[in-house]
């Protein structure tokens, strides 16, 4: 029996884990004893890794399409024969329409590899590199660095009061945010919970706070409306460190607490409550989560919670919110090499100069209308394409226009079905990779970061191949082998700086932290200014506004809702959301292996007991969840934790390998955040009716 240690993959927390191996073959994943983030544990997830291994449905060879798309006739082909041909193709079609004629669309699974697939493109030629970050931190993050210049990080250990919005760490990083806040909750900080969904973190809380899905911009403007007004602001941070502070009192004139009821339906009395609560209690952090994510108006609602935490003076304090610097690595994505003057099929400037990544929908828009330019083959890796992009019906049609469609994926997903050629993926239990996700990795406080080697525990099941392989013996058919040499050497290239190399990284056991001083993180300990166009905290955003977009926080209605589209809400009455994500399944995966299924068998809405029986549905019945677009078929969960007029689905089911129906068959991909691109897969009109035979 071994004992490898290594980072788990299963979700975005990269925790350090212990992986035992017997006869080649893995037979637990368990947590590193004394572990500096984990204290040893491993969540559910973690310990299904062993199940994900050696499911039964894993891809294990590569498939090249015979027969008409989407018809499941394929045929078996090497991995030379597979490379040699969709490196062929993509030379070809550079020849023939230019290199942006091809995307390259990475999920979230495979984060650890994007700065190499960033690498790969950038010489290839196209800065058309694709992903789902709209729907996921990135509309938050944009609104953040507009009014901060970058996204801080919430000091847990340290803090008095956590406001904790849209934000379940309980299920979406339990061992890390989830403890760390149990932790801060056990000591005596005070907790307030602002979510539509009565969440397991909402169990907890001081005061919880009900607000109508995508109506939190509002409830903001009405918390800012108070601290302002009663004066309750920290003068001296506002005075030395904001820009637009005037701007934003007449703003936030027009938002009382009275009118802010009406938009939200918080009730006035508890809108004073809580930004009573917020702005006398120091230090407090404001937590964020993926709740806000999904709306189409998410960058300025992030906005206004910005300027929460700024005018009550919580940022770059012991116990608020603190800018950690990046460990340090060093960038190897080539950029300089991609000839300049060919522009991405963007529509989104700003979420395109702080990502260098295009969106989903961009994606789906070139290959229906051919603007900006057509699009001729899409890699798709590691994503679930059709199944996490809005409107998943119009996503798997426009895939069909492709000339070339590479998949390459552990399963045969939506997308997969439809492809020319899929490709078998290496889990990360058969694999080693370098692990430096800012923001993203187990790094154990506010004021450290963390890099860690993955390490192969076990060889490849069948034929597969590890992510990394995959882009570096592409980018190498491609004609580009001095740039990837091997794996190892571009690794040490990037650890240089910290003066690491794979070698010394792969003994460090459990991961390596770097330490930041506290000047390069405390306001109140260094000089440390903003990194915007004035150098402070632009509450009026001078960047936005020379981009065209609103430069103060102002709400704007969800695209789709009952203030909004009224008529349309007459035959659609309830506010929907694709927004249950539940804390033992990472996006669309993981619904089939068996541990989890036992905790999880299908997918669900949940559904107010008040509506249901008027819809004549008890607990446990079929139901389609219908919208204007398509509708799926769920069971109804009751409960008195969501508001009579909303309903929640527990998404991510629907996969060919897996079982149910695709939840983003109900969701709009027309209708988008202005500045994000994001999508109001969580705030859209819906109704709930009884399924036959339920
Ligand atoms: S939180 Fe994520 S990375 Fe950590 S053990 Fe669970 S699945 Fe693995």
């Amino acid at each position: 029996m071994e004992t490898v240690d290594t980072i788990c993959r299963m979700c975005g927390r990269y925790c350090p884990v212990n992986v035992i191996v017997e006869d080649g073959r893995v037979v637990k994943v368990e947590g590193i004893p004394g572990n500096f983030v984990t204290k040893g544990k491993v969540c559910g997830k973690g310990m299904a890794a062993v199940q994900l291994e050696y499911d039964p449905k894993r891809l294990t060879h590569p498939l090249r399409r015979v027969g008409e798309r989407g018809s499941g006739e394929w045929e078996r082909i090497t991995w030379d024969e597979a490379l040699d041909e969709v490196a062929g193709k993509l030379l070809e079609i550079r020849e023939e329409h230019g290199a942006q004629a091809v995307v390259y669309h990475h999920g979230a699974a495979i984060q650890h590899i994007w700065p190499y697939i960033q690498r790969l493109m950038n010489l290839y030629g196209s800065p058309n590199v694709a992903g789902h970050s709209h729907l996921c931190h990135i509309p938050r993050m944009l609104g953040q660095v507009a009014t901060y210049g970058g996204m801080p990080q919430g000091d847990y250990a340290k803090t008095e009061l956590m406001l904790m919005w849209g934000h379940n760490p309980i299920y979406s990083s339990l061992l890390h945010y989830g403890r760390q806040a149990m932790e801060a909750r056990e000591r005596g900080a005070k907790l307030i919970v602002i979510d539509p969904i009565f969440t397991a973190i909402a169990s907890k809380a001081d005061i919880y706070v009900q607000p109508r899905p995508g109506s939190d911009g509002a409830l903001a403007l009405g918390m800012l409306n108070v601290i302002i007004g009663e004066g309750l602001h920290d003068r001296e941070f506002v005075e030395g460190w904001t820009h637009g502070f005037d701007e934003i009192v007449q703003l936030v004139r027009d938002y009382t607490p009275e009118r802010v009821e009406e938009i939200t339906w918080v009730s006035a009395k508890q809108i004073r409550e809580v930004a009573r609560l917020y702005a006398t209690t120091k230090p407090a952090i404001l937590e964020e989560g993926n709740g806000l994510d999904q709306h189409t108006n998410v960058v300025q609602t992030a906005r206004a919670l910005a300027v929460l935490r700024a005018v009550t003076g919580n940022l770059g304090k012991v116990g608020g919110h603190v800018f950690r610097p990046d460990a340090g690595t060093r960038d190897i994505t080539l950029r300089d090499m991609r000839p300049e003057g060919v522009e991405s099929i963007t529509k989104n400037p700003f979420y395109y100069r702080v990502t260098r990544n295009i969106t989903t929908p961009h994606v789906v828009d070139a290959l229906v209308t051919g603007e900006p330019y057509p699009v001729k083959a899409l890699i798709v890796h590691g994503s679930a394409m059709a199944s996490i992009a809005s409107n998943s019906d119009k996503t798997l049609e426009a895939l069909k226009r492709l000339d070339l469609l590479v998949v390459d994926d552990l399963f045969m997903t939506a997308s997969a079905e439809v492809a020319d050629i899929v490709l078998p993926a290496a889990t990360f239990l058969e694999g080693s990779c370098l692990v430096k996700c800012p923001g993203a990795g187990p790094s154990p406080t506010a004021d450290t970061s963390f890099v860690g080697m993955m390490k192969s525990a076990v060889e490849p099941l069948g034929e597969c191949r590890s992510d990394i392989d995959f882009v570096f013996e592409l980018g190498r058919r491609l004609g580009y082998g001095e740039y990837f040499t091997s794996p190892e050497e571009i690794f040490d290239e990037e650890l240089a700086p910290l003066g690491l190399t794979t070698e010394r990284l792969m003994d460090v056991h459990g991961g390596w932290i770097k330490e930041h001083p506290p000047g390069e993180v405390y306001m109140d300990r260094g000089e440390m200014g903003f990194k915007t166009p004035t150098g402070k905290v632009e509450l009026h955003s001078e960047t936005l506004e020379e981009m065209g977009y609103d430069p103060l926080p102002r709400f704007v209605e969800p695209a789709e809702s009952p203030l909004s589209t009224p008529k349309l809400a007459e035959e659609y009455p309830l506010v929907g959301g694709v927004s249950l994500h539940l804390g033992l399944f990472t996006h669309t995966q993981y619904r089939q292996l068996p541990w989890l299924r036992e905790i999880y068998p299908r997918a669900f809405v949940e559904i107010n007991p008040e509506i249901a029986e008027g819809l004549g549905v008890a607990d446990g019945d079929e139901v389609y969840v219908e919208s204007p677009r398509d509708r799926m078929r769920v069971a109804a969960k009751l409960t008195e934790g969501i508001d009579p007029t909303v309903v929640s689905v527990a998404w991510g089911w629907g996969q060919p390998y897996a079982f149910g129906d695709l939840a983003n068959v109900v969701t709009d991909d027309e209708e988008r955040c202005p500045i994000s691109g994001s999508t109001g897969n969580r705030s859209f009109l819906c109704r709930v009716v009884k399924a036959e035979g339920a």
